[in-house]
C-alpha cells in the first residue's frame, strides 16, 4: 500500500508539473525559455498523464484563449456539460478554424511533436497516447512491480479527468472569484490552487496568458511558478515573464475598485 501511495503521489506531482510547466506555460504559451532537452522531459511528463498530442493540445488551448466562451471555444461552456468536458476530444479532426500550421507554427516542424500528432487525425493520436501510456506502465511493472505500476497509472488517468473537468469549472463563476474584467467567464480558484498547481488562478491566467506567474494577488500561491523559479535557479532557463507587469497593471486597477457580479453562466 506504501509503495502504491508514494508512486500516486510521485506521479501525480510530476504529471501535473508537465501539464502545467511543459503543455501549458511552454508549448501553449511559450511563457518562458528553456534547452530541448528540458522542454521535452517536462512535455513527456505531460504525455503519459494521457493528454495526448502536444500540438493538438497547444493549438487547440490557443483556441480557447482567442475565442473563449464564443461558439469558436474548443470546449465553451455553452456547448453543455456533456461536450465541454468530453464531447470535444471525440471530434474526429482539428475544428476549421485550428488550423495547427497557422496557429502552432512554433510546434509543427518538431519531429517528436509531428509524430505524436499523426497528421492531424486526432483520434489516431489519441490512440497512440493510450498505447504508449499504458506501454509506459506495462514497463514500469516489469521492472518495479505491480503497486509503483498500478499507482502511476492512477495518478495519469486522474490527471486526465482532472483537466477536463478544469476546463469547465474554471469557465463557472459560481466557483471562484475575478482580479480581472476579462470579456469571458474565468474565473480564480484559491481552492483548487493547490491541487492544479497554481492554474485553478484561472482568471489572472486569461487576464494575462504570457505570463508564467499566476500568482498575482496577495494571499495566492502558484507551485509551477514556484518551480520555473527554481528552474531558473538552476539555470535551467534563459528567460521567464515572471508576470511583474500584469502584477503592476492589477494593483492600479485595484485603485478602483470594481464590483465583478458573480453569477452562474450556465
Ligand atoms: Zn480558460
Ligand atoms: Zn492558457
Amino acid at each position: 500500500m506504501i509503495e502504491f501511495l508514494v508512486s500516486f503521489f510521485v506521479s501525480y506531482v510530476i504529471h501535473i508539473l508537465g501539464v502545467s510547466i511543459g503543455y501549458h506555460r511552454l508549448l501553449a504559451h511559450r511563457s518562458y525559455k528553456c534547452p530541448r532537452v528540458v522542454e521535452y522531459f517536462w512535455v513527456t511528463a505531460g504525455y503519459l498523464a494521457f493528454q495526448s498530442s502536444p500540438i493538438w493540445w497547444a493549438t487547440m488551448h490557443r483556441a480557447h484563449h482567442r475565442y473563449s466562451d464564443t461558439e469558436l471555444d474548443p470546449h465553451a461552456n455553452l456547448y453543455g456539460w456533456r461536450r465541454s468536458i468530453y464531447g470535444w476530444i471525440f471530434d474526429e479532426k482539428y475544428p476549421d478554424h485550428v488550423d495547427p500550421k497557422k496557429c502552432g507554427k512554433d510546434l509543427v516542424d518538431d519531429p517528436f511533436y509531428k509524430f505524436l500528432d499523426r497528421g492531424g487525425r486526432v483520434q489516431e493520436a489519441h490512440l497512440l497516447n493510450g498505447v504508449l501510456c499504458f506501454l509506459f506502465r506495462f514497463a514500469l511493472l516489469a521492472l518495479f512491480g505491480l503497486p509503483i505500476a498500478l499507482g502511476s497509472l492512477c495518478a495519469g488517468l486522474l490527471m486526465q479527468q482532472v483537466t477536463l473537468i478544469f476546463n469547465k469549472i474554471s469557465h463557472m463563476q459560481i466557483f471562484g472569484y475575478r482580479n480581472f474584467e476579462t470579456t469571458d467567464d474565468s474565473v480564480n480558484m484559491s481552492w483548487l490552487s493547490f491541487v492544479t498547481m497554481g492554474e485553478g488562478l484561472h482568471n489572472n491566467h486569461h487576464a494575462n496568458p504570457g505570463s508564467a506567474n499566476n500568482a498575482l494577488a496577495k494571499g495566492e500561491f502558484d507551485l509551477s511558478y514556484m518551480t520555473i523559479k527554481m528552474m531558473k535557479l538552476l539555470g535551467l532557463t534563459s528567460w521567464v515573464n515572471d508576470g511583474s507587469a500584469a502584477k503592476r497593471s492589477l494593483n492600479k486597477s485595484r485603485m478602483t475598485p470594481v464590483k465583478v457580479p458573480v453569477e452562474s453562466n450556465l
